[in-house]
């Protein structure tokens, strides 16, 4: 699973071995790419004046074709308010080949590091990057073209074709690869590619591609373009209820992690969104948390929760990059999960090389924390700590976003197709065309039928002080102990929690679960139970929280049973990991966007799932 090796020959050509094939000619590989696939496609004046544009492609090999899209977006006025590009790869090279390939272009340059920042962790499944403050969406599809055509869904409106060539590719170019992309195809949907094979013409033809031979930049010869005309009237299924053409007024409950990404992610599509909360401020239920880990799950056939929790991850990141300040609202230090004796066991095609970024913790990476050699222990590399707030606050200042405080929401009401949000008293506090429901563990209020279950924590929280040797990376396992959190000037925090009692909505701290939680650091972590002094002391403090769980511990995303009215919740104890990428699936749906998940790990986040 390591990076595909590219043979760089002598005059500068890249070439795959795998396939005996070059990537690209020795030189003009840019124009190459803006003539056969944008010029194929008719762009950039194609998507002038649209809302989104979404290209799909097989074949990202070097990503010329992404960073020249990319490009042409970004120099065009005209442009798009969001890109999405979708690309399937069996054999993602490593970042700096992009780099080198992208290096012959001044241009592309600075994408091209872009690019190559996020080229990480790039496991079998889908990938997505983005760049450009969310509004150019990459999402990689990391398998066989088959599989991943199949697990993704979506309306194209360009289609690039631009695998290794047919003779020593076929399977990127068969009948029923041809087929499976036509499925992308509305009508009117353009094709490039750079090959003019018979086979390839006939296949697209059959699915009803109207083809044109065009002039190749030399040294090619020819190269092909197309639109999806076909003579029969094609059965594709309806879009789906929820999707939605023109952004209009969205109104959130709940100005949690979950309201404020949904919040973000709508914005960004040219939403006016208002997210109402009953607090005064927002961040005031669970995500009130001072500080809290992100890291991912990690079980040895590599389970749903696991792989969802990395996509989820990548989201959050991406967001942490781009609206905070590491080192004061996060840092990304990585994390030690202390594990079961006898259970370091991670998928067994993982390697300690990658693209995995999490791995069995070595001997230095133990020492560095302060742990016996011994203690069994995994490493995640991409994960942290994050103040909940600040990313919260960060999101509710997007452009089009508004908060409203003290709003507590007691019923919302439908009629002539606008929703109608009232307070306590009576009195009307908003109107939207859509609602999302975000309101943590009181979601059941507006959604009866989704099966959440109240799950009350305490932890424990101080100013560090100078003689104890806390970790500098935090701690996860029985238990999680963070350290060095910057607090204001000159203080420190540390927090360590938390406890888990299931039902309760109990905002009060209790003594019992303050003990529960110091006796938890006592085994977490040798100098930790120094801190246990603190307690005695009086000077350990405790935050309590209610998280909001789904009876099978995932998040609950998608409509309920009014046109309308939908869900973004239960993200349990995993708010930081779930958030950005349950927003970002809400809102692909109700644009018939791609998918920044394979269909069978966005089916497991849904709504419908608890209606068996
Ligand atoms: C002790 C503890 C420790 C945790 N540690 C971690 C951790 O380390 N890492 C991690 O990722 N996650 C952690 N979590 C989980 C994380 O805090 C939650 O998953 C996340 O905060 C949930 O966000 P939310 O937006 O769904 O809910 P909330 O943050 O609870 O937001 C819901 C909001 O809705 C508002 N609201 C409710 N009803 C109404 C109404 N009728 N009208 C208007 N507004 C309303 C509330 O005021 C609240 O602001 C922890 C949770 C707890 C309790």
């Amino acid at each position: 699973m390591a990076a595909e090796p590219v043979a760089w020959r002598a005059d500068g050509v890249p070439y795959s071995e795998r396939f005996d094939d070059i990537y690209h000619t020795e030189t003009g590989a840019l124009a190459q790419s803006r003539h056969v696939f944008l010029g194929g496609c008719g762009l950039p004046e194609a998507w002038a004046g649209r809302p989104q544009w979404r290209i799909l492609e097989t074949g990202f090999g070097l990503g010329l074709n992404f960073l020249t899209t990319w490009q042409a977006w970004r120099a065009d006025a005209n442009r798009p308010r969001l890109l999405h590009f979708v690309s399937v790869e069996a054999h993602p090279v490593g970042p700096e080949d992009l780099l080198r390939a992208a290096g012959a272009y001044p241009e592309l340059a600075l994408l091209a590091k872009e690019l190559a920042a996020q080229w990480q962790g790039l496991l079998p499944g889908f990938h997505r990057l983005a760049f450009d403050q969310g509004r150019v969406l990459l999402t990689l599809c990391i398998g066989d073209v088959q599989a991943m055509l199949r697990a993704q869904r979506f309306e194209a409106d360009s289609i690039f074709l631009d695998g290794f060539s047919p003779q020593q590719n076929p399977a990127m170019w068969s009948p029923d690869t041809l087929k499976a992309v036509s499925r992308f195809a509305r009508q009117g949907t353009g094709l490039a590619t750079w090959t003019y094979a018979r086979a390839v013409r006939d296949a697209l033809s059959q699915n009803g591609f109207q083809l044109e031979r065009r002039e190749g930049l030399p040294p090619k010869r020819d190269c092909l373009a197309g639109v999806f005309a076909p003579a029969w009237t094609v059965r594709r299924r309806g879009p789906a209820a929820e999707h939605i053409e023109a952004p209009g007024r969205c109104a959130v409950i709940g100005a949690g992690l979950a309201g404020a990404a949904v919040a973000a992610s709508l914005a960004r599509r040219g939403w006016q969104v208002t997210v109402l909360d009953a607090a005064d401020r927002p961040a005031a239920g669970a995500s009130g948390l001072p500080v809290g880990v992100m890291a991912p799950h990690v079980s040895p056939d590599d389970a749903l929760l696991s792989r969802l929790t990395r996509a989820g991850i990548r989201a959050t990141w991406i967001e942490l990059e781009r609206l905070l300040a590491q080192g004061r609202d996060w840092r990304a230090s990585g994390v030690l999960e202390r594990r079961p004796e006898g259970d370091t066991r991670v998928p067994a095609e993982w390697s300690d090389s990658g693209p995995n970024e999490s791995w069995p913790a070595s001997t230095a990476q133990l020492a560095e924390t302060g742990l016996p050699a011994d203690t069994p222990a995994l490493w995640h590399a991409r994960a942290g700590w994050v103040r909940p707030s600040r990313l919260i606050e960060a999101w509710l200042r997007e452009p089009g976003v508004e908060f409203r405080g003290n709003a507590a929401v007691a019923r919302v009401s439908h009629s002539a197709a606008v929703w109608q949000l009232f307070g306590d008293d009576g009195r009307l506090l908003a109107e939207a065309d859509r609602i999302v429901v975000a309101a943590g563990f009181e979601s059941g209020r507006f959604a009866p039928q989704l099966p959440l279950q109240p799950v009350r924590g305490q932890v424990a929280w101080g100013r560090m002080t100078g003689e104890l040797a806390l970790p500098a990376t935090p701690l996860n396992g029985d238990g999680h102990l963070i350290a060095h959190v910057p607090e204001g000037e000159d203080a420190l925090l540390w927090l360590a929690g938390a406890t888990f009692d299931r039902d309760s909505t109990e905002l009060a701290p209790n003594d019992a679960d303050a003990a529960a939680n110091r006796e938890r650091l006592k085994r977490l972590h040798p100098a930790a139970a120094g801190l246990a002094a603190s307690f005695d002391r009086g000077e350990a403090n405790a935050w309590v929280g209610v998280r909001c769980a789904s009876g099978d511990r995932r998040p609950l995303v998608g409509p309920l049973d009014e046109d309308g009215l939908w869900a973004c919740t239960a993200l349990g104890s995993r708010g930081l990991s779930f958030a950005a990428l349950c927003a970002e699936l809400l809102a692909a749906q109700w644009h018939g966007e791609p998918l920044p998940l394979p269909v069978n790990l966005a089916k497991a986040l849904g709504t419908q799932r608890t209606r068996a």
